[in-house]
């Protein structure tokens, strides 16, 4: 390759289904880097016709290596598929500790191989290409394989000189009517709060896609001492910062192994960004313009390190919000519900940021959770569901908890904040077949039923709400069972749930580590849930 083939860029548009195309125009700009180009990819056959098999290709020589040491540091991943394509996802670094987040390959473009395969040992390659790792994107690559078989596993890896990567194993998604589709749902993998044996053991796990509903990092300084520290030791605030502590996140390899093993589609929550933010408010004194210019700083590190379907981001905006569909089984509907998000009502200062308390401006109409944009795609894309499940990918619970003793107390950061806007939701979801919510956020594993009107047990159940416990970060832990009537079951434990969905029935299975801080950890099996179609109350099993 040389150096005109590596500064070339194409961009392309995605496949684009109904719903696509609404995200595309609600962010304007959906379009996905697939990289710089070997001849072959200039042709409209580059990719294959969507149901034509590939044939094997000869993998393409990697670039001879420039930089020093092993680039090949934080893994590989793979996400957002559709029925023909998949992003497949590396980041270099050679220095991935540098405290300017640069990974020590400083401002040059790095060209890089990459290849897909229909097998693990790579006999049959279906795909071998060229890709420049911009310095600008953080060193990272976002590859569009398109052209692929739905409902089938891949295989890929990247090259560089003679280094290479990770193999990762990926699959699309299922098109007709499947017998039977897996989620793993994870969320809240705080580093210094323990180990990643959760994702060591998932890794066993028989899912096709692992969710992550956010807090996939924190901002808070890493730390010093004994026990785990993410880098830098201060609060996140620049690029280079919020660069740092992801790299410093994906050195563990048993985050990398998950990754290797299962494509991811993730959303965010709010440590992504910062403690509590909302909209362009974080509690404190920060005014909108330094909020957004962290929004900024860390929207641009996480596209960078998620093997998402999306654009760069352009400042503090990046529409996040987007869905899966899995055959006539079910639709994935992933949720920002930070980005555009109305400030918690009575915020202040004395509640450490917790948003924490009960507050009677909760009420207005005007206040939004998801912002006008996501609202009417949400709107649009439930409305137009012909699945017969309708996920959604919710970071904050949607059912109500009543965290006080002797009165009532929420954390107004959830949708318990967002009255008005919840009942929109709602109505939403009561007008679709059988809706299932799948949260994270509150540190705990739980079952809840979203009412009609919430806390009301005399209003109809609309849809069974799962949340999965945290991966590490500490557990919330306090009994809130008291106050909220709709909690079905509350389970103090770190690990993740997995969803299992059949045309008949959905079972929600909570996997629970023996011990947080230890890699090796044993994990079982904290509860069974199952709902069957056409009845939105969850049974225990
Ligand atoms: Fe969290
Ligand atoms: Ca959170």
């Amino acid at each position: 390759m040389n150096q005109g083939e590596r500064g070339r860029e194409r961009w392309v548009l995605p496949e684009v289904g109904r719903r696509r195309f609404l995200i595309g125009a609600a962010a304007a700009t959906t379009v996905v880097l697939v990289g710089c180009g070997s001849p072959s990819d200039d042709g409209p056959g580059r990719s294959g016709s969507p149901t034509a098999p590939r044939k094997a290709v000869d993998p393409v020589d990697a670039p001879a290596a420039g930089a020093d040491g092993d680039v090949f540091t934080l893994g590989v991943a793979s996400g957002d598929p559709t029925t023909t394509s998949v992003i497949l996802w590396t980041r270099l670094a050679s220095d991935p500790t540098a405290d300017d987040g640069a990974g020590g390959l400083g401002d040059d473009d790095i060209a890089i191989a990459w290849d897909l395969a229909a097998d693990a040992d790579f006999s049959r390659v279906l795909a071998s290409e060229l890709i420049s790792a911009k310095a600008a994107h953080g060193h990272s690559v976002h590859v569009d394989a398109q052209g692929l078989e739905a409902g089938t596993d891949y295989w890929y890896r990247f090259r560089y000189g003679d280094q290479t990567s990770t193999v990762g194993r990926t699959a699309t998604l299922p098109d007709g009517s499947p017998d039977a589709f897996g989620l793993a749902v994870v969320n809240c993998q705080m580093y210094e709060g323990g180990a990643y044996g959760a994702y060591r053991n998932l890794v066993d796990e028989d899912v096709d896609l692992v969710v992550h509903l956010g807090d996939y990092i924190y901002e808070y300084p890493g730390g010093e001492g004994a026990g785990r520290h993410s880098l830098p030791n201060r609060m996140l605030t620049t690029v280079g910062d919020y660069r740092l502590r992801y790299a410093s996140y994906k050195l563990d390899p048993d985050l990398q192994a998950a990754h290797a093993r299962f494509p991811f589609v993730a959303t965010w929550d709010d440590h992504e960004v910062a403690n509590n933010y909302m909209g362009d408010t974080v509690p404190g004194d920060a005014t909108p313009e330094q909020v957004e210019e962290r929004k900024a700083a860390a929207y641009q590190a996480w596209w960078e390190n998620m093997p998402a379907r999306l654009d760069p981001p352009d400042g503090p905006d990046l529409a996040v919000y987007r869905d899966f569909t899995m055959g006539d089984l079910a639709t994935l509907y992933l949720l920002d519900e930070r980005q555009d998000s109305a400030e918690p009502p009575c915020r202040d200062t004395s509640t450490a940021g917790l948003d924490y308390g009960n507050c009677d401006d909760v009420d207005g109409e005007d206040r939004t959770r998801l912002g006008a944009d996501q609202e009417a795609w949400l709107a649009d894309a439930l409305g137009g569901s012909a699945t017969r499940w309708n996920l959604l990918g919710n970071p904050v619970v949607l059912a109500g908890i009543d965290a006080g003793q002797d009165e009532s107390a929420f954390y107004l950061d959830t949708w318990d904040g967002f009255p008005d806007a919840r009942k929109r939701l709602i109505a939403q979801l009561a007008d679709v077949d059988n809706p299932v919510v799948l949260t994270g956020d509150y540190h705990a594993g739980m079952v809840l039923d979203v009412h009609e009107v919430p806390f009301d047990q005399d209003t109809p159940v609309v849809a069974p709400e799962f949340m999965a416990p945290p991966i590490s970060s500490a557990l919330f832990d306090a009994d809130v069972t008291g106050r909220t009537p709709q909690l079905r079951q509350q389970i103090n434990e770190y690990g993740y749930l997995v969803v299992a969905v059949t045309p008949d029935e959905l079972t929600a299975t909570f996997r629970v580590v023996d011990d947080v801080a230890d890699p090796d950890t044993a994990i079982s099996t904290a509860a069974v849930w199952t709902v069957a179609a056409g009845d939105p109350i969850a049974q225990q099993t």
